[in-house]
């Protein structure tokens, strides 16, 4: 797009948790930066617009975007004029004002018309701009106003991070350098089932680790003890592993636990001896060595969903010797999913990832092979 003293409205993903009135994690803002330096070098006027947390349709000043806006012009170091509002006359006129810098806009769910994707609202937003820029991979999955209705309603383009986003994903699910390893883990097989089936698909390996190992390992005839398992799902769980058979690479050892917190006794026991009474809690020291062999000569690696529950620091080993594999592995790594990101991140390890995705949700639908509204809505080059 030629942007040049283009009016510019740009969809970011600024749902950052806030704190006290300052933003606790600024790593959504940073990763939008490369799309704003370049329009800004391109000439452009731009006005960012997210969402941040859930306000009920109405302005609501613990969502107000004043915290990210002092961080974004920190991070940026160029002025930030912030809004309080995300349309009407104010907008059109903060953009013939702007010398330089950016215009954020005040959070896009104060407006009902948002999540609803409605027409007027759309129209509204839009009409103060030339140009539309969708850099928010993260709210890609849902259809609102700033993701679709404005993307009809402007020339529309892809930000430089939502191009990034959807070039490693693709590059991972279409045409991966092999062998392709996938690891999946996380709390439920059933909030996962679209993903492991795709990745079935494509895979040359796929290691499963966190709770969902638990019902393939039920679904085998184990005893589980108290273990997180999901009983309607056996039988899908059956016919998957009948399906990638020995492309599905399960634990051999797991630690276990009376309870699922911190200071609980713990042991590691085989995967068939899991004792009466207690709950598989991480995936253990022979399971990461089984699992660091298939990362280590992998070429690309696909990663949802943390091993155990990392957030407890005794069950945090399996994550923890996953994340280094990938680390050291030298493959094409591409971590996606909230809780997963959260612990590349609490180990240090994200500048070791190829790419890291700001999309939990949106990411694991992309897997899935679903399409989503928010890139639907893009052109294609
Ligand atoms: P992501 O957000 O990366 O997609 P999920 O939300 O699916 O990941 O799963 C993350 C959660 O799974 C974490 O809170 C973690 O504590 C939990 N978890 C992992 N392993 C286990 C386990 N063995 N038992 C119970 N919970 C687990
Ligand atoms: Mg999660």
């Amino acid at each position: 797009m030629d942007v040049r003293g283009k009016r510019v409205l740009v969809r970011v993903d600024f749902n950052v948790p806030v704190k006290d009135g300052q933003v606790t994690d600024d790593t959504r803002i940073e990763r939008a930066l490369p799309t704003i330096r370049h329009l800004l070098s391109e000439g452009a006027r731009p006005a960012l617009i997210s969402h941040l947390g859930r306000p009920k349709g109405e302005p609501d000043t613990k969502y107000a975007m004043d915290p990210v806006a002092r961080r974004l012009e920190r991070l940026l170091g160029e002025p930030v004029k912030k809004l309080d509002t995300a349309a009407g006359p104010e907008v059109g006129e903060a953009l013939d004002g702007l010398d330089g810098g950016v215009v954020l806009l005040e959070n896009s769910r104060f407006y009902p018309g948002e999540t609803k994707n409605d027409a007027g609202f759309s129209e509204e937003l839009a009409a103060p701009f030339d140009l539309y820029v969708d850099d928010a991979f993260g709210a890609a999955h849902r259809a609102h106003a700033t993701t679709v209705g404005v993307a009809e309603r402007l020339p529309a383009a892809a930000g430089l991070l939502m191009e990034a986003e959807i070039d490693y994903l693709d590059g991972v699910l279409k045409d991966p350098g092999r062998p392709f390893v996938a690891i999946l883990g996380g709390a439920k097989v059933s909030d996962k089932l679209g993903v492991i089936e795709s990745l079935l698909g494509v895979a040359d390996s796929l290691l499963v680790g966190g709770a969902m190992c638990f019902t393939f390992f039920k679904a085998m005839g184990y005893e589980i003890g108290d273990s997180l398992v999901e009983d309607d799902y056996l039988e899908e769980a059956k016919r998957l592993m009948d399906e990638a058979k020995d492309r599905l690479v399960l634990p051999v050892d797991v630690v276990v636990a009376g309870a699922m917190e911190e200071g609980a006794e713990s042991q590691t026991v085989p995967v068939d001896g899991i004792p009466t009474g207690k709950m598989g809690l991480d995936i253990g020291p022979e399971t990461v060595d089984l699992f660091e062999k298939h990362i280590s000569g992998a070429s690309t690696i696909f990663w949802n969903g943390p091993m155990g529950v990392f957030e407890i620091d005794a069950f945090a080993r399996g994550t923890e010797g996953v994340a280094r594999a990938v680390a050291d592995s030298g493959a094409t790594s591409v971590v996606g999913g909230g809780d997963s990101v959260a612990a590349v991140n609490k180990l240090g390890l994200e500048d070791e990832m190829s790419h890291i995705s700001t999309g939990g949700g949106a990411s694991l639908e992309y897997v899935e092979g679903k399409e989503l509204p928010g890139v639907a809505e893009l052109p294609d080059e």
